[in-house]
């Protein structure tokens, strides 16, 4: 065999691969996973039947135009078709967005620390990352945003509420970073977690990007809609650029189950938010917990806590794992720890118990 290797990017070698949340060891300590935002509730019964009945043809190609499921999203959110995008996983659509807007010598701007799939699809591009720190209350500071801004900037991410730390930004803030931002300069509202916002200050993204052509709306079908494991997201944006997104998308990224799917539960929202509802009620009562124990928690409004531990990080995450609750710890900084089903939230704030008093 030959010694050459095939030639790939040199950029490549500083791109790290995306790091997944551990899962629950089966049959080991750590029975619940709290480490990638899941919603813990099974899929619902008509949801499944209608995988099942779409599984019957999968020796087919999906609809690549996703036409129920776009039709259903455009009288849910009284948008045109044309203004409207999906795509494999909300992450697949961002990568999307990046790719029809910025490549080498562009810019991409987000805060940091954010979702960690934007540095990677930012160099995936050849564009270069952009980051801007939280500020020390872990919220985006849009005001240092807006000054990152060069003529090179193609695409700014606002992740609302933020993962890991589960803050907001709220339609003052927003509105008056947004007159700041070059109508040339693209938006992304991510709001993969906008269901369990309770805040009445922040904004719908949808209303913002109906008002200003450079907004775009991400959202995803994984969290509140519990089908995190069939991969299918979405944008709203303006026609020029839910244009670039059908030419930037994976041939049949969306597969006819998660197309069905995904009607089913628009179908079935008002059930599904009722759980997203029980969710929120359980984050109250860990966010609750968490400060009557000394905690000091940033106020979520996502499916998780952020808890800064520091040096204390994978200590803490070992901990959790012993007591039976997987979580993401994000070395030297902090662990984001899901809002799973109570008696897992239980086994976690135990470990936060114990060891607040070692502090
Ligand atoms: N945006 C944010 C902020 C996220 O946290 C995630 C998932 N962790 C995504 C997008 C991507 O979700 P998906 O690809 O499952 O839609």
């Amino acid at each position: 065999m030959s010694e050459t290797n095939p030639k790939l990017r040199a950029e490549l070698a500083g791109i790290p691969t995306y790091k997944p949340g551990k899962p629950a060891a089966a049959g080991g300590p750590a029975a619940y996973k709290l480490s990638s935002n899941e919603n813990p509730y099974p899929p619902l019964p008509g949801v499944l039947e209608s995988v099942t009945a779409a599984a019957e043809s999968f020796n087919r190609y999906p609809d690549m135009a996703c036409t129920g499921l776009m039709n259903e999203l455009s009288d849910r959110f009284g948008v045109p078709l044309s203004h409207l995008a999906t795509g494999t996983g909300s992450v697949g659509v961002a990568q999307q967005l990046i790719q029809a807007t910025a490549g080498p010598g562009d810019e991409v701007v987000y805060a940091w620390r954010s979702f960690e799939a934007y540095p990677i699809i930012t160099q995936i591009s050849g564009a270069t990352s952009v980051r801007v720190p939280l500020t020390p209350g872990d919220v985006h500071d849009l005001d240092a945003m807006a000054d990152a801004i060069t003529d090179r900037t193609r695409l700014v991410f606002v992740c609302n509420p933020n993962n890991p730390t589960g803050t907001v930004v709220r339609r003052e803030e927003l509105e008056r970073f947004l007159d700041r931002v070059p109508a040339d300069c693209l938006v992304v509202l991510d709001e993969a977690y906008r269901e369990f916002i309770r805040d009445p200050e922040v904004p719908d993204g949808v209303e913002l990007y109906r008002e200003r052509p450079n907004v775009c709306v991400l959202r995803t079908f994984s969290k509140a809609y519990g089908l995190a494991g069939l991969r299918v997201g979405f944008a709203i944006a303006h026609e020029p650029v839910a244009a670039a997104l059908r030419k930037t998308a994976v041939p049949f990224g969306v597969s006819q189950l998660a197309q069905e799917a995904a009607i089913a539960s628009l179908r079935a929202e008002d059930e599904l938010l009722g759980r997203v509802g029980s969710l929120v009620c359980e984050r109250t009562r860990v966010v609750d917990a968490l400060r009557a124990q000394g905690w000091t928690v940033p106020e979520s409004q996502a499916n998780f806590v952020w808890l800064r531990l520091g040096e204390r990080t994978v200590d803490f995450a070992a901990a959790c794992e012993q007591a039976g609750v997987v979580v993401r710890p994000f070395a030297g900084e902090g662990v984001r720890v899901t809002v799973g089903e109570a008696e897992a939230n239980d086994i976690f704030l135990k470990v936060t118990e114990a060891f607040h008093k070692e502090l």
